[in-house]
């Protein structure tokens, strides 16, 4: 007997006239070419040697999150705790963010969270322009592969790398900026915050206005 193949059942149904299992298909099939796009640009950076920080670091820290997100934030670098634990934002400003976030109805398991460095820079002391450049092909990638609608940038870095570096932060706050497909809203680090708890309500602002941007149009995925 004859074995019955995928596409013998797929030319079945195509001659029904169905065309929504082969669109389904498709788009599955594209999801897994993403998933290993992902895992081979983690490992690009596991054995990155760009710049000089992959010789100091514990762990790198690739990005954490939904791969699908529509919303994604982006931090300056690693600190002591993602050093330690591999994964961004998880001291305490990172704790803080995760609160702040819900506060806003956002769930963190729901965004994609990644730093302009995937590697700390010691004694947490500001990224190099040298460090940046090297790692910014990672930050690109991993946009192209998500394809937010909508990132917020926390602290300066953040934001300089993606809207220019003449940009200031007490100025450009909480604007939006149409960058290629997506939006960009700069807003304060939340280690800022720690220091400065009267900024956490414009920061909570800010990051309600990056929710309330997220329409229903889509990247074609
Ligand atoms: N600060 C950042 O910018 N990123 C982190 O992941 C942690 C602290």
């Amino acid at each position: 007997m004859e074995e019955i193949t995928l596409s013998h059942v797929l030319n079945f149904y195509k001659d029904l006239g169905v065309e929504y299992v082969n669109a389904k298909l498709n788009q599955k099939k594209h999801e897994l070419d993403n998933i290993t796009l992902f895992e081979k640009l983690k490992k690009e950076v596991e054995n990155c040697k760009a710049c000089e920080l992959y010789k100091t670091r514990k762990n790198y820290v690739f990005g954490d999150g939904n791969y699908k997100a529509d919303l994604m934030l982006i931090g300056e670098a690693p600190g002591a705790s993602e050093d330690e634990q591999g994964l961004p934002f998880v001291g305490r400003a990172g704790r803080l963010l995760s609160e702040l976030l819900k506060e806003v109805g956002i769930d963190r398991k729901e965004v994609y969270i990644a730093n302009c460095l995937k590697c700390r820079p010691p004694s947490n002391r500001d990224p190099q322009d040298n460090e940046l450049a090297s790692c910014r092909p990672f930050l690109d990638k991993q946009i192209e592969l998500i394809k937010p609608q909508v990132i917020v940038t926390l602290g300066r870095f953040a934001m300089m790398e993606l809207l220019g570096k003449d940009k200031k932060i007490t100025q450009s706050r909480g604007q939006l900026f149409k960058i290629n497909n997506y939006m960009v809203i700069p807003t304060y680090h939340p280690a800022y915050l720690l220091r400065n708890p009267k900024a956490i309500e414009i920061f909570v602002g800010d990051l309600s206005k990056a929710k309330q941007s997220i329409r229903s149009f889509k990247w074609v995925r």
